[in-house]
């Protein structure tokens, strides 16, 4: 069974221990501490275990690292003025604020205004942009440890059946685009897809991001297809993915686990970018 397994963890730790050394060696070459800083509105625990996952991420790399943490009912127009300040602050490289955000507050607007240079998580309208023009820019880290892990593994994308399920503009799209980028042949289905299982069964890499346990059973995939879980969800204490994986590891050629599978890679994905942030300053 491990032969089967993309182990995002195992690769997320060698990423972040390359990508300490280099913050370290920009440290003492330009005097630099690569800056990120966290923007949570609220207490939802998920975006809170999120946050304290991001935070102890940047401090192990080295990173410098702040944390705005407010309440729950702060006003949009306050964290605009937030984000502006973090715009102009020369001890700030990366700027992410934690989503969602609560129901008054317009994501759309907030994302708009972090500059472009230090959209880390690349939701800027810019950035998303620039990916869909295959600019450079950055890349949401979700979609972008998607695609480092497959080509990590030799996993040849071109030419291949490559099947999205979940269209949200943070994971779905971004990954539909870049898998198309790779030259992969691309569905995106989504809530609204009639009979689901007719385009996942011809899927030779399936992504799903929907968020709803063990959705993606055994007679939904192709056998030795390539199965990547990006979907977490909260199933009592367990972290557990769209998949089923005890039902189809058999079937499949490789699956990435949940835990420790997209997770870890989104977050050594965030540090990269921040670190991209400092070098295109
Ligand atoms: P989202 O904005 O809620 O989008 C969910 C998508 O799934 C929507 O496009 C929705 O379709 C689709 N969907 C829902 N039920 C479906 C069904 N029965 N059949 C087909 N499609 C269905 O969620 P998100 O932010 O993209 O996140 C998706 C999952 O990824 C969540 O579990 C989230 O926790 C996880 N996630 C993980 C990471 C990580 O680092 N591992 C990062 C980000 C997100 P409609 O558009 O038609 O509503």
């Amino acid at each position: 069974m491990r032969d089967k397994i993309l182990d995002g963890k195992g690769l997320a730790k060698d990423i972040r221990e390359k990508i300490k050394a280099e913050v370290n060696n920009i440290k003492i070459a330009k005097g630099i501490v690569p800056g990120l800083a966290v923007v949570l509105v609220g207490q939802d625990p998920a975006s809170v275990s999120y946050v304290s996952m991001k935070e102890r991420a940047c401090l192990e790399g080295g990173f410098y690292s702040e944390v705005h943490r407010l309440d729950e009912d702060t006003s949009q127009g306050e964290i605009l003025s937030l984000i502006d300040e973090l715009n102009n602050n020369d001890k700030i490289h990366g700027i992410l604020v934690q989503l969602p955000l609560p129901g008054n507050i317009d994501e759309k607007i907030v994302n708009e205004r972090i500059e472009p240079k230090k959209d880390v998580d690349g939701f800027n309208p810019i950035n998303l942009g620039k990916l869909f023009l295959k600019t450079p820019g950055f890349i949401p880290c979700t979609p972008k440890g998607i695609i480092r892990l497959l080509k990590h593994y030799d996993i040849s994308i071109e030419g291949k059946n490559a099947v999205v399920v979940g269209r949200s503009d943070i994971v779905g799209k971004p990954t539909a685009t870049l898998l198309l980028h790779e030259n992969a042949t691309v569905t995106l289905c989504h809530s609204r897809t009639k009979n689901l299982s007719s385009y996942t069964k011809e899927a030779d890499i399936l992504v799903s991001a929907i968020g709803k346990p063990n959705f993606i059973t055994s007679s939904m995939v192709k056998k030795g297809a390539i199965i990547i879980d990006a979907g977490t969800s909260k199933v009592g204490n367990k972290l557990v993915g769209d998949v089923d994986f005890q039902g189809v590891i058999e079937k499949v050629d490789k699956i990435t686990p949940v835990p420790g599978g997209v997770g870890p890679m989104t977050i050594a994905m965030l540090l990269e970018n921040t670190l991209e942030a400092v070098l295109i300053k």
